[in-house]
């Protein structure tokens, strides 16, 4: 009785195995020759970090008011700012991330009051050494120009 159970059980996985394979049989193939072909990341893809640059500012608007700063459990931020004239508003001269310690868990993007920052499609952020993951966004920023 047991062998019997077993033959039934094995040729009803066989079957259902043969089926999926059939019905993908045809299909285009979704598979991308990485890193030959660049993967297209969808909108909702949460890279790493990065500040997002303003049309009418033509730069990002970040008032290093230090709220990613307090809101980051990691601690991996790091910004500076000062007044470019009395009565100016601040403006950040300095942005870091430690991405190593980074969790991506989008605190300082939804906290962010100037919505300056955002995720990016990038997902190549492999590092040979930990200090490398230590980025300077506004230079990224300048870089994507
Ligand atoms: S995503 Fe989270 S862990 Fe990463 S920098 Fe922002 S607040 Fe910190
Ligand atoms: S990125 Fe946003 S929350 Fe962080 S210091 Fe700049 S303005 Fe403030």
């Amino acid at each position: 009785m047991g062998l019997v159970r077993e033959v039934i059980l094995g040729s009803w996985s066989l079957i259902t195995g043969m089926g999926v394979t059939i019905r993908r049989y045809g299909r285009r193939a979704i598979t991308t020759q990485y890193p030959r072909k660049r993967l297209e990341m969808s909108p909702g893809y949460r890279g790493h970090i990065e500040l997002v640059r303003f049309e009418e500012l033509g730069s990002h608007n970040c008032v290093a008011c230090g709220t990613c700063v307090r809101f980051c459990p990691t601690h991996v931020i790091k910004v500076q700012g000062e007044k470019p004239r009395a009565r100016a508003p601040k403006r950040a001269t300095l942005y870091f991330i430690d991405f190593s310690h980074c969790s991506l868990c989008g605190l300082c993007v939804a906290n962010c009051p100037t919505r300056t920052l955002k995720f990016s499609t990038e997902y190549e952020m492999a590092h040979a050494c930990r200090w490398e993951g230590v980025v300077d966004l506004m230079q990224r920023l300048e870089e994507s120009a």
